[in-house]
């Protein structure tokens, strides 16, 4: 059977889609066929809206509809603290948490030379110009993921921004909230047992009273 030439264009866009293999793709395909025109209609408006309205914030990168971003326009935000990820939704998250108030950075990527990213193609350079008249006092969070080229990426940033004689850190990991420790695996145990902190005093200024799995902790 031959394929008709509009649906393999589908699943071909559809397959370009991070996350959708030529199986999900194809399922989309034929679920998008089912729908109503008018809902068709609206989900193309609503991509061609969010593609004019949307851009990067012109400070941090995040994405935002306003030439600056909310967070970054915020005066009530801690200017001290700047707070690398890696991903727009990794800041969403980190705001989700609400235990962040300070400003980040969004890096657009991780570094990963063997799918062809390089220093160039994350928003690095525009970091050092930020950060080139920071005061002695700025904190910079490095929040990019756990994975090798996260870690990888955190490494490059730490070397990079040494010279600058700023605050540096590295998020700290944990156990998930209700797992067991048994079924964690080591990577996570081990960073888990590094990054502990003491019960009930102020280690430094990223303690809280709050355990790492935000249960009050009283003070010894
Ligand atoms: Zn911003």
């Amino acid at each position: 059977m031959k394929v008709p030439n509009s649906l393999v264009q589908l699943i071909r866009e559809l397959s370009r889609l991070p996350g959708i293999g030529p199986k999900s793709a194809q399922k989309l395909a034929f679920y998008l066929f089912e729908q109503p025109k008018e809902d068709i209609e609206r989900l193309v408006n609503t991509l061609l809206e969010a593609k004019q309205d949307l851009h990067l914030c012109l400070r941090c990168f995040n994405v935002t509809d306003l030439e600056v971003c909310e967070v970054c326009a915020d005066p009530k935000r801690d200017r001290s603290q700047i707070c690398v990820v890696e991903e727009p939704g990794d800041l969403i998250a980190l705001e989700r948490s609400g235990e962040y108030s300070g400003l980040y950075h969004v890096l657009h990527g991780r570094l990963d030379p063997m799918n062809g990213v390089s220093q160039d193609r994350l928003y690095i350079k525009p970091l050092l110009e930020r950060l080139r008249d920071a005061p002695q006092n700025t904190e910079i969070i490095l929040a990019t993921s756990t994975t090798v080229e996260g870690e990888a990426t955190s490494l490059y940033l730490e070397r990079l921004l040494a010279p600058l004689n700023l605050h540096l850190s590295r998020i700290a990991y944990g156990l998930p909230v209700g797992g067991a420790l048994e079924y964690a695996d080591e990577v996570t145990l081990g960073r888990a047992m590094t990054g502990r902190h003491s019960l009930g005093q102020k280690q430094n200024r990223n303690d809280s009273d709050s355990g790492p799995a935000g249960l009050a902790v009283p003070p010894r």
